[in-house]
């Protein structure tokens, strides 16, 4: 057994796990495996009759059992077991309809079925019903969803960094490019696209329907195809002939209003040449939520950014050092870097008291002697207390470079309180920046109540700037939300929230959203250099 073999058996495996629903960890520790695994540049198998292969990377006492037990019998007997039991595919449809995987197996267990189709029999012939737990109602629920399954919705978005991957995933594989919702750097994909351009649409549908990732074929004709993920969303495949590609990818791009509103469109090779075509500039499809046929503005791009003004280490939930963060900051071609640990007061982990802080402030000089131009700086992301006070007195905040305030208990309050409870904060003269401003979970929590115009007016008279934080859950400010608060004049950060190096990486996730907001590099405060940020904060 080659390594690219025990590489797919343990990703299969992972696959598996995920369907019953195990431990995230767990499949995690499996994937990474089969990763290091496939990397690996001796033969593994025989690492494993050497009792030698706990030396690679990421290799445990665990897994190192199951590789014992695939090289030696050839089969690892629990994969054996899931892949006997549960359908992929059956386990695809059941998310679809809003079923966790450990129900939908059950239901086909109840009902004596092992896939999609006969799941589907099952149904139109009235056999639901006489499943325990299934009364009339879920019945109706059942049979309407499973009746909307060619114009499929799912029911809940994708995060956007899942999103990427899944359709960035799909669209390398078949050589295409990534379309919907996803390219429009929407904050929850629904509509998942890939434009590929081929004379003939065979091969690729076929790859598409043969992929991993893809466990059922909800629909097909000539040119596309669609099918639903693990998670239950749909994702389509458009192919297009290669003189009508970029009409195919502006259409397949959205929203269905933009293009609503330009159409007909003309065919194109390139999206490039539609616009042209059309006689309109180009639009970036961050702004293609609404009809606009303008002069885009010249949008803030990643490469603009300087520094990174919100990130987390060890000393509080982050999982590396001030210097590992620092150091990686400068890889992204940074001048700088606020580390912005938590306070006592966020209850869930642990928060720096004054102490702690002043002997922060004394590891990060050390870490600016050894990354030197490149510069660490001190900061802090401050809870907000319910009244409006900070949790750290002022002679610990003045000693900052950069303060970030932040509400994260007490969300539920209602607008008048929270409101005013905000306001008190921004009050405070160290305050640079509000974090994720209106604490929302995207799919999970709302927005706390919080007069956000209110809000901005203070901001831009205190000379507050508000975050836009790249993590994938939050997005806060969203689009919708840069775009007021530019219009209302004030400035936004773009800042990842990193918890571990590869977090830095969210900076992406935080300029795209901040486009969608149409900020410019002049909107954006970390576009600056360092002396641009340092020193008291500038009142409008
Ligand atoms: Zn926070
Ligand atoms: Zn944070």
């Amino acid at each position: 057994m080659d390594n690219a073999e025990i590489a797919d058996r343990l990703e299969t495996f992972a696959l598996m796990l995920e369907l019953v629903e195990a431990n995230p960890y767990t499949i995690r520790a499996y994937r990474r495996a089969a990763e290091t695994i496939r990397g690996a540049a001796l033969p593994v198998a025989d690492l494993v009759r050497a009792n030698r292969v706990r030396e690679l990377r990421g290799i445990g006492e665990g897994i190192a059992a199951r590789l014992s037990e695939l090289i030696e019998t050839g089969q690892i007997a629990e994969l054996a077991e899931l892949e006997r039991e549960l359908s992929p595919d059956l386990v695809g449809l059941g998310r679809f309809l809003g079923l966790g995987a450990r129900r939908s197996v059950e239901l086909a267990r109840a009902l004596g079925v092992r896939t999609a189709d006969e799941l589907r029999d099952a149904a139109a012939t009235g056999r639901l019903r006489d499943v325990p737990g299934i009364g009339p109602k879920t019945e109706a629920l059942l049979l309407e969803a499973l009746a909307s399954e060619r114009s499929p919705r799912p029911r809940q978005g994708l995060l956007l960094n899942q999103a990427r991957e899944l359709v960035g995933g799909v669209a390398a594989t078949l050589g295409g490019e990534p379309a919907g919702d996803v390219r429009r750097w929407r904050d929850s994909c629904e509509w998942l696209a890939v434009v590929c351009t081929a004379p003939d649409p065979g091969p690729v549908l076929d790859r598409f329907a043969g992929l991993p990732q893809i466990v059922a074929l909800l629909d097909r004709d000539d040119r596309r195809a669609i099918g639903v993920t693990i998670e239950g969303v749909p994702l389509e495949v458009v192919t297009a002939e290669p003189e009508r590609f970029g009409t195919a990818l502006m259409r397949a791009t959205g929203s269905p209003e933009y293009v609503a509103a330009l159409e007909p469109l003309p065919d194109a090779p390139d999206e490039r040449s539609v616009y042209d075509a059309l006689g309109i500039p180009w639009c970036p499809p961050e702004l293609r939520e609404q009809p606009f046929a303008g002069e885009p503005p010249p949008l803030v791009e990643v490469a603009d950014i300087r520094g990174d003004l919100h990130c987390h280490t060890t000393w509080s939930d982050g999982r590396a050092s001030v210097e590992e963060m620092g150091r990686a900051a400068r890889e992204c071609g940074y001048d700088y870097l606020a580390i912005c640990d938590h306070t006592p007061a966020v209850g869930a982990v642990r928060g720096l008291t004054p102490d702690d802080v002043r002997r922060q402030g004394e590891e990060i000089a050390a870490a600016n002697e050894v990354l030197a131009p490149f510069r660490v700086l001190r900061g802090i992301e401050c809870d907000i207390l319910g009244d409006g006070r900070l949790d750290l007195p002022d002679d610990v905040l003045s000693e900052l470079d950069w303060v970030q305030a932040s509400v994260h208990a007490g969300q539920r309050m209602p607008a008048p309180e929270m409101t005013r409870r905000v306001e008190e904060a921004l009050r405070n003269p160290y305050v640079r920046c509000l974090s994720h401003p209106t604490g929302r979970y995207i799919n999970r929590r709302p927005e706390n109540a919080v007069d956000l115009d209110r809000i901005f007016a203070l901001a831009l008279e205190l000379g507050v700037a508000v975050e836009v934080n790249g993590l994938a859950p939050r997005l806060d400010l969203s689009g919708e939300h840069v775009r007021d608060a530019l219009r209302a004049g004030v400035e936004i950060v773009c800042s990842t929230d990193a918890h571990s190096v590869a977090g830095l990486g969210n900076m992406t996730l935080a300029v795209a959203t901040a486009r969608r907001g149409w900020a410019t590099a002049a909107d954006v405060v970390n576009t600056r250099p360092l002396e641009a940020i340092l020193g008291p904060r500038r009142p409008a």
